[in-house]
């Protein structure tokens, strides 16, 4: 059961009326890939009006959030303010598709949270725009310097010499005997 619930009979079928709702709650399951929301409750500021489809909740949202580095895993925090405009309407309601529905005269925040939230993690989190990722040899973080692997990796595009003159020398050496 969401502890988002929140009861809006007073104001419903009574259009333009209007409350205030001021939520701290925690809102499990939202995260998307590598980011995801932090156990810290999600703080809202929230203003629930009565209009003729239903009912209109605007205001805004803070909550914090967690990644990792698309490039090198480090952890990435991330501080999410949110507008939030919502329609709450009737089930059934011709703009159902499009809003939330109501529960009897009940609203349910809690899908309203997840999906603004969700939909504001970044799918390519960034620990920095030049962040240079992990070496792909060796698992070094390169932000925090060169690994050993450069000269080696450039070593490759010789190798195919350096096993002629492995030959060579093996059948000189075997010619010597
Ligand atoms: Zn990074
Ligand atoms: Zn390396």
């Amino acid at each position: 059961m969401s502890n988002l619930i929140f009861s809006v009979a007073d104001i419903l079928d009574h259009p333009g009326r209007r409350r205030d709702i001021v939520v701290a709650a925690p809102v499990p399951e939202a995260g998307v890939g590598l980011a995801r929301l932090s156990d810290k409750p999600v703080e809202a500021e929230l203003c629930a009006q009565s209009v003729v489809e239903g009912v209109l909740v605007t205001g805004r949202l803070w909550g914090s959030a967690g990644a990792d580095c698309a490039r090198c895993a480090r952890p990435v925090p991330l501080d999410i303010v949110l507008e939030l405009c919502e329609l709450f309407v009737e089930p059934g309601h011709e703009l159902a598709d499009e809003a939330y529905e109501l529960t009897g005269t009940d609203i349910d925040l809690e899908p309203v949270f997840r999906d603004a939230l969700t939909l504001s993690l970044p799918l390519n989190p960034l620990c920095d725009s030049a962040c240079k990722g992990l070496c792909p040899h060796c698992g070094r973080d390169l932000n925090e310097g060169e690994c050993s692997c450069h000269p080696e990796s450039s070593d490759l595009r010789w190798a195919p010499l350096e096993e002629l003159k492995v030959k060579l020398s093996q059948a000189s050496g075997e010619g010597s005997t």
